[in-house]
């Protein structure tokens, strides 16, 4: 089964509760519209190759496609179909009036130099040019890509109506919304916060006193926003990797985030900062201090958020989990296989579709400033986010309590009803 087909297989089963009709389920099976690009990068040595891109626009009846650009060797045609798929019910979620849109790539950004990869994305984005618009279609960043990479396409468009709608995730200086770059982690924080208050509250799950331990897997934007407001918030983060390995605090006592930051941006990989500064006093070695992306998904920890690729946790590994919750920040982390071993294992999975869709919603209010010529405090976008992402744990929360299904479930329920609410055939 690929990563959409395994996609499917939620559709299938919130369809069903839903008893939702044989047509809108055939709609929503298939995205509306699959585009291949052949994009040219200029090498700085002045040859030309052709680089395989993707964008899937999946469904637009709640409004403008709307979804991140992903630069990766493994981008396919099928990953980039299920994150639109992905994206059409997250938006449905947080209410944003967009539908569900993805694209990619086909390359590893890490072996170009700035001038190259500056290239490939302007081109990219010329290519692109007759199919997004503010009001068509509207990108942002997702693996490898970023706020810089977000400026040089919008800048493409100078000179078109709106041009900065085009594109969110953009610089602050160049149309961006304040909070953008941490609203992701920020989203997933204030989600964990009022699951955590519901489970205290039943006291279903017997969490490590007031601080809960945390393992997070990936230390991008992120993992590692995630992982300081976690640390800011009293959580004991002991645990976090990224794609070369991780350290693990053995103690239990949690990293100080800020200075593992500090280290992985002069080091370029966390697997050499199990040594520095205070990191060093507290952090154990389960292999010389470091620690493999498979092991960290094994730890015995309150909670475990994979924030990095799809599919890492399987049926090959999913009973080898030992978290009480494993909460879904990366896309698809969680195969559709491994969703039913970790449920029946009495752990909780929050799913992707709600817990990172703090992304697109302060993508939202980007776009939304952008069209309005306006510019929001912190404050204010803080503010907005929280209501949106409380409204939308609520309502996923009282599904999942009713109806008793897995909040996966839940979520496809809530967001297939808006979507036939809004189906246009
Ligand atoms: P990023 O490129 O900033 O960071 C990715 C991180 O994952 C890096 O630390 C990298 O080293 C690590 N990584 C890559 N391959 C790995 C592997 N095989 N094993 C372990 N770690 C690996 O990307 P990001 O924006 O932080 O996105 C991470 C996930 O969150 C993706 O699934 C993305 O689709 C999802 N997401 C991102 C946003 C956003 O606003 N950026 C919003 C919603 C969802």
């Amino acid at each position: 089964m690929n990563i959409f087909e395994g996609a499917l297989l939620h559709l299938k089963k919130a369809s069903k509760h839903l008893k939702l009709s044989g047509s809108l389920f055939l709609q929503l099976q298939k995205p509306q519209r699959t585009i291949q690009l052949n994009i040219p990068l200029r090498k700085d040595d002045g040859q030309i190759e052709m680089i395989r891109g993707y964008r899937v626009q999946y469904n637009n009846w709640l409004g403008p496609y709307k979804g991140g650009l992903r630069f990766h060797s493994d981008v396919d045609m099928d990953e980039v179909k299920a994150l639109s798929f992905w994206m059409m019910i997250k938006n449905a979620l947080v209410e944003v009036p967009f539908g569900g849109g993805k694209g990619g790539l086909e390359i590893d950004p890490k072996n170009l130099s700035e001038k190259e990869l500056e290239r490939v994305s302007r081109n990219f984005a010329d290519v692109l040019a007759p199919n997004i618009g503010p009001q068509i279609d509207v990108p942002a960043p997702d693996i490898n890509t970023n706020s810089k990479i977000m400026d040089w396409m919008a800048d493409q468009f100078k000179g078109r109506p709106n041009y900065l709608a085009t594109f969110t995730g953009k610089s602050v200086g160049n149309g961006g919304s304040k909070g953008r770059e941490e609203a992701t982690g920020l989203g997933g924080f204030i989600v964990l916060e009022k699951l955590i208050e519901k489970l205290k509250f039943k006291k279903s799950l017997d969490f490590a006193a007031d601080r809960p331990t945390v393992a997070i897997q990936g230390f991008g934007n992120v993992g590692s926003n995630m992982a300081k407001i976690l640390d800011q918030n009293g959580y004991k983060v002991v645990a976090v990797s990224d794609i070369k390995g991780g350290i693990y605090n053995a103690e239990r006592k949690g990293f100080n985030i800020d200075l593992v930051r500090k280290c992985k941006l002069e080091k370029g990989l966390l697997a050499g900062c199990y040594c520095i500064g205070s990191v060093c006093d507290s952090a154990k070695k389960i292999d010389e201090g470091i620690i493999s992306n498979e092991e960290l998904l094994q730890l015995d920890v309150d909670i475990l958020i994979p924030a990095a690729l799809e599919n890492v946790i399987t049926n090959k590994n999913a009973d080898k989990v030992k978290a009480k919750v494993v909460f879904e920040m990366a896309n698809g982390p969680v195969s559709a296989d491994a969703d039913e071993i970790l449920n029946k294992n009495g752990i909780l999975v929050v799913p992707d579709v709600l817990a990172n869709s703090g992304g697109v919603t302060v993508s939202y209010f980007e776009w939304y400033q952008n069209m309005k010529d306006q510019r929001w405090s912190l404050e204010k976008v803080k503010m907005e986010l929280k209501k949106r992402m409380e409204n939308a744990f609520e309502a996923i929360w009282k599904i999942h309590q009713n109806q008793n299904v897995s909040l996966r479930i839940a979520a496809y329920i809530l967001a297939l009803q808006r979507l036939k609410e809004k189906s246009k055939y």
